[in-house]
């Protein structure tokens, strides 16, 4: 038994390339010569015979996540790391007046250290058989700024993703209401890609009224879209809504990615309003919460779909028959994605990481089978805390 006695959080920034808020809120879009300061969290995971677990956050950081892993991480001192059901089950019910979502960092990185700890990957320990993941690229929303302005623009990138190797591509549009013009996309790039690219749509809950959400599904059917995600104002966790959309659709509806929790997610699959469910390790509780949900669809016969990129996300998916395409997000043309730049081992989420065959490998060292670059994230740290025995 081996006891954790230090965590460290360095928080870190470093600067995109092309990238802008549009408007309010956490729009991003494109805007050459842009540069959009991002940051991220590192942290560190220490044991008393020595070990070590690492993990840098992805689309999970935010000062709110933040908050909640500084409120979590002190619970875990004196703690067997390696006892991660038990440790799951308590920060569960620790943060439970919260969002959860500062309790799966803290569990990757837990993973990390148990894989380092026995020589084996998250994907071995997991039960893992696939060594590569079909992927798909994920888009950026539109803009009007030159970068993905237009249905064409959309087409070309596309275009450059199927001779990179993707044969599956999720637009997010420009998701400012304008059904007419999402509907306008959806079609097009149907037409322009048809029986060589797979195609989801993402509305990222922007659109105001049912009959709109009806529109663009409408839409979806006829175009034959693989799916059709988070359509609606309500953050995609009404049972009630999509179970009513699901009866006038065909396109598959997925939900789940904004709903907290196992016992949620399975609320509103037995309420019958997804047909796919969404899990990312990140949000749903790291590693542990994550196998969980996958075995949660499985048990109802679902699909359950990958949520964003990053090493942890790679080992789950390897473990998991029943899902079907990495995302690749966020990317667009001269757009590079803002996962950080701190891989030292060449690991990559960037537009370019996919094979020819249209997949991308999972990580085979120890853990999460990454080196991280820790002279960059001290080079890059704007706070740091620490929590000690
Ligand atoms: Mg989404």
């Amino acid at each position: 038994m081996s006891k954790i006695t230090r965590i460290e959080i360095v928080d870190f920034r470093f600067e995109v390339d092309n990238i802008a808020q549009m408007g309010g809120g956490q729009r991003l879009g494109y805007s050459k010569g842009a540069k959009l300061p991002v940051t991220k969290n590192a942290i560190v995971i220490e044991t008393d015979d020595g070990l070590r677990g690492e993990y840098v956050t992805n689309l999970v950081a935010s000062p709110a996540t933040r908050g909640e892993m500084a409120m979590l991480a002190p619970l875990l001192i004196g703690r067997d790391h390696s006892e991660r059901e038990e440790i799951f089950d308590d920060l569960k019910r620790e943060i439970r007046q919260w969002s959860g979502l500062g309790q799966g960092p803290l569990d990757i990185a837990l993973w990390d250290l148990e894989g380092k700890a026995l020589g084996a990957s998250i994907s071995r320990l997991l039960g893992g058989y696939r060594a590569r993941l079909p992927a798909y690229a994920s888009t950026y929303l539109g803009d009007d700024a030159g970068g993905l302005d237009s249905p064409e623009a959309y087409e070309a990138f596309a275009e450059e993703c199927y001779a990179l190797g993707y044969r599956a591509f999720k637009i997010h549009g420009w998701n400012d209401g304008d059904a007419k013009r999402e509907v306008a996309n959806v079609l097009h790039c149907a037409a322009a890609l048809e029986g060589r690219m797979i195609l989801m749509l993402d509305a990222c809950c922007q659109l105001r009224r049912f009959s709109d959400a009806l529109y663009v599904g409408r839409a979806c059917d006829e175009a034959g879209y693989f799916w059709y995600e988070d359509p609606m104002r309500d953050s995609g966790r009404s049972a009630h809504l999509h179970r009513k959309l699901r009866q006038f659709l065909s396109t598959p509806i997925l939900i789940t990615e904004y709903v907290r929790g196992l016992e949620p997610k399975a609320d509103i699959i037995v309420a019958e309003a997804t047909d796919y469910l969404r899990v990312n390790p990140e949000y749903d509780q790291g590693i542990t919460g994550a196998i969980k949900t996958a075995h949660l669809a499985e048990a109802f016969g679902l699909d359950c779909e990958v949520h964003a990129c990053g090493p942890a996300h790679r080992h789950v998916m390897s473990a998991m028959r029943n899902s079907n395409f990495y995302e690749v997000a966020l990317v667009g043309p001269d757009m590079p994605n803002m996962v950080a730049p701190v891989y030292a081992c060449g690991y990559s989420d960037q537009l370019n990481c996919i094979g020819s065959d249209g997949t991308v490998p999972v990580p085979a060292g120890p853990g999460l089978g990454v080196t991280y670059d820790w002279d960059f994230i001290a080079h890059h740290s704007v706070d740091r805390q620490v929590f000690a025995a």
